[in-house]
């Protein structure tokens, strides 16, 4: 049997869930929770709200693709239309504020990170 692979996720970090806009599958840290309250689409910014969650990278380009795919409506199975148009905003928001947090990429080792596997293993 020395042709058999072993195939396990292993490569994998955390949580991973595809993007309702483009449909690329990405670290759910990376992702804007979207959760529907009422018949609005909101960006759930703290994950606290309940039902169904869908997932769209900070990004109007990956917006306008779940828009234009009713991509919403679909994730919710919901038959009306969805608002979005708050959305729209906090998408915009959220583009805006990763831009910033990307530029300092600088120290490739996170700090936070480095301390916890220390602790782990001591
Ligand atoms: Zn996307």
């Amino acid at each position: 049997m020395s042709g058999r692979t072993q195939v396990r996720a292993c490569s994998q970090v955390g949580p991973v869930r595809t993007c309702v806009g483009c449909r690329q599958r990405t670290a759910k840290d990376g992702l804007l929770r979207i959760a529907v309250v009422g018949d609005e689409c909101v960006a759930d910014l703290r994950g606290t709200l309940p039902g169904r969650g869908a997932y769209l990278h900070p990004d109007i380009a990956c917006y306008d693709q779940a828009v234009r795919r009713r991509a919403f409506s679909r994730a919710y199975r919901t038959q009306g239309p969805l608002a979005t148009e708050r959305l729209r905003q906090w998408v915009g928001q959220a583009e805006h504020t990763a831009r910033k947090e990307a530029a300092p990429a600088a120290s490739p080792v996170n700090p936070v990170h480095e301390k916890e596997i220390r602790e782990r293993h001591g």
